[in-house]
């Protein structure tokens, strides 16, 4: 899938690093998963009033779905789109699991370190003025979490392939924060955590975009 418009922002996201910009309505993000089977949290914001944020439960509710791809609005707390899902060329992702974090990890796993998303994801919120007041449940970018007709639910190695990626058209001017995630505990990132790319695009659109 060809990029549409110019470019602004082309960036290499390290695993255990942080991406985060003020993206306005009508840009584009895409998401490359550029090894495959790699995690990426997201979290994101009306860049106006960063008290409306992402909603995991509501986005879920519109959809119908916990699977969320291509032509589902990534929804606020209000009820607004902040993101249109535009391409996907993976098809599971996640908003259930939520991020990891030291102290999930040492209770599940007895183990700390390297990295993990919610530290990450407060790195960039700061930048921002924000905090851990501000971390919600977020959207997991190729991620698997399978859930069994029983309700069982894990964390299981991505299905994700070297290349695949995931594209959002802003809905409105939006904070958008990423950790990528450098969880070695359990088979989301293939216990091989890896880069991702992510492009900013401007699609050409109506006056005042
Ligand atoms: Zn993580």
């Amino acid at each position: 899938m060809t990029i549409t418009g110019p470019i602004v922002e082309d960036t290499i996201v390290p695993p255990g690093g942080d991406w985060a910009r003020v993206v306005r309505h009508g840009e584009r993000v895409r998401i490359v998963d550029l090894e495959g089977k790699q995690a990426v949290d997201f979290l994101c914001y009306n860049a106006a009033d960063p008290e409306e944020r992402y909603n995991a439960a509501d986005t879920m509710k519109y959809a119908g779905t916990i699977f969320l791809t291509t032509g589902h609005g990534v929804y606020s707390d209000m009820g607004r789109r902040l993101f249109t899902i535009v391409g996907d060329t993976c098809g599971r992702h996640d908003t259930i699991g939520g991020c990891c974090s030291a102290e999930s990890n040492l209770k599940r796993y007895g183990k700390t370190g390297p990295a993990n998303c919610r530290d990450t994801f407060l790195r960039a919120l700061a930048r921002f003025g924000l905090g851990r007041k501000d971390v919600v449940t977020n959207l997991n970018f190729f991620m698997n979490v399978p859930v069994g007709a029983d309700g069982g639910m894990a964390l299981a190695e991505g299905f994700s392939k070297p290349g695949d990626h995931v594209e959002l058209e802003a809905e409105m001017d939006t904070l958008a924060v990423i950790s990528n995630c450098a969880q070695l505990y359990n088979p989301v990132n293939g216990f091989n955590p890896t880069p991702v790319r992510v492009i900013v695009s401007r699609p050409p659109g109506p006056a005042g975009r």
